[in-house]
């Protein structure tokens, strides 16, 4: 039986769901009493629920839909290719067209150093495939000692057992005893949450050399690699200082550890680059890779790997045991491909870096002007606003560490637009497609949104 909205009302979907359906990151006793939220079409950056309602979708799904919603092309090429061939594996030297053809357009896009790529079916998997490749990778140097991965605290990786203990978020951390063993985290650069009376420069050294001194007290001999996002998405649009990213690659470049950059929502365009790893002019061994390369049409993730890792994985010989039964899924990939020649040939990346990038971050900034906005940032097409009790003091938070943000999240989307709330952050990351009048609507809604909110805490 197919469960169609046009026939069943919404309480009737909302009381299959809650009978049925555990939902990821949710309270399931508040869902089931409120009743979820259904979406039941999209176009564009626009969404649709069961009640006919229209919303702007500002997160562009979970960070992913780069091209926007309904795309036919991407629906096309993943129908034929489903007709050619809908499955095959890549396990035991096989492959197919669509893997083949990915990998070399992903070569292509990715910095030069940068060759070969690794597939699974999401960010997690591919964080998980990074635990085991960095892993696997000294072992094969012959330096078997080098296992710990450094991270960073409020860092996102992803939900499975490598990504929740790589990732540094303690909420996630306490269900399960995690993370395992041979993790170490280091502070974060967050400089309006934890920079105190440092100027963000100072901070950005500061939160760099955390890193350095991690090494020095756990030994270089012991540690296998470094891993960060360019910009934290989960964690709450953490944009480090200019002098973060530069400290880092030179304490990374005197040391004998790889550097992972996680690129599941910097990629593909968030930064007006291709990767985020281009826009700071980092040089990662490893970078995971999810949403955007597909939109989020199919589910697909991949690891990209340097010459370097590549050089010790294959260049020795042996199997990496390692892989998924839908590693380079032909669908997907093609899904992939055609999502990629839709970013190319809208010239996406270009328009994030110098047209919709620069139209909406310079309205979006003039928020910080509200009296319950401490401090509104942007880079490319992803941006934060910190909602504050006391505007002239920037270390003053809500003694109710979150509930501001959820109430105005929910004010949001009822006023047509979905920001998401990671503690007191107000988060957007739109579709790259956002045309000028979508973010005159989105700044002002945000705007609406913020007053109504501000009326209520008051
Ligand atoms: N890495 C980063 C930086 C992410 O933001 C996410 C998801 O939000 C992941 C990994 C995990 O990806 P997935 O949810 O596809 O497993």
């Amino acid at each position: 039986m197919t469960v169609q909205s046009n026939i069943y009302p919404t309480k009737a979907l909302q009381e299959m769901d809650a009978a049925h359906h555990l939902h990821p990151f949710s309270d399931m006793k508040a869902l089931n009493q409120e009743g979820s939220r259904i979406i039941t079409s999209a176009t564009g950056v626009w969404l649709t629920d069961s009640d006919g309602n229209r919303i702007m979708d500002g997160m562009a799904g979970l960070w992913c839909v780069q091209v926007g919603h309904g795309r036919t092309e991407i629906a096309d090429a993943v129908h034929k290719q489903m007709v050619e061939l809908s499955y095959y594996n890549t396990f035991f030297k096989t492959t197919h067209p669509p893997a083949i053809e990915l990998s070399r357009k992903l070569a292509e896009l990715a910095p030069p150093h940068i060759n070969r790529v690794f597939y699974c079916s999401s960010g997690s998997e591919a964080n998980d495939t990074v635990f085991r490749m960095v892993r696997y990778y000294w072992d094969q140097m012959g330096k078997p000692d080098k296992k710990v991965i450094i991270s960073r605290w409020n860092g996102y990786h992803g939900s499975t057992l490598a990504g929740t203990s790589l990732g540094g978020m303690k909420a996630m951390h306490a269900q399960g005893d995690l993370p395992v063993p041979g993790v170490h985290h280091i502070n974060q650069p967050y400089w309006f949450g934890e920079g105190g009376d440092m100027s963000p420069d100072e901070f950005g050294l500061h939160a760099a050399r955390e890193l350095e001194k991690a090494i020095d007290e756990i030994g270089e001999n012991k540690v296998a690699a470094f891993i960060a996002e360019p910009i934290q998405g989960a964690g709450g649009v953490i944009i480090p200082p200019d002098t973060y990213w530069p400290e880092v690659q030179r304490i990374l470049k005197e040391r004998d550890i790889l550097f992972v950059a996680d690129e599941v929502i910097c990629g593909f365009g968030r930064l007006g680059r291709w990767f985020g790893s281009d826009y700071y002019g980092i040089e990662p061994d490893l970078m995971p890779i999810a949403k955007g390369l597909t939109s989020g049409y199919l589910p697909m993730g991949g690891v990209l790997v340097s010459d370097r890792v590549a050089e010790g994985v294959v260049g020795k010989g042996g199997d990496f045991n390692h892989g998924y039964t839908y590693s380079g899924h032909p669908a997907c990939a093609a899904a992939a491909l055609a999502n990629l020649a839709i970013i190319e040939r809208e010239g996406l990346v270009e328009r994030v870096a110098n047209d919709i990038g620069p139209y909406l971050k310079e309205r979006w900034l003039k928020l910080a002007d509200h009296p319950l906005v401490g401090e509104a940032r942007m880079t490319g097409l992803v941006g934060a606003l910190e909602l504050v009790p006391d505007k002239a003091d920037r270390h003053k938070r809500f003694k109710d560490v979150g509930v501001p943000g959820l109430l105005c999240r929910d004010i949001s989307f009822e006023n047509g637009l979905v920001m998401r709330a990671v503690r007191d952050s107000m988060i957007i990351s739109p579709p790259l497609v956002l045309s000028h009048e979508e973010a005159d609507f989105l700044v002002a809604t945000a705007e609406k949104t913020l007053n109504d909110t501000y009326r209520i805490l008051k």
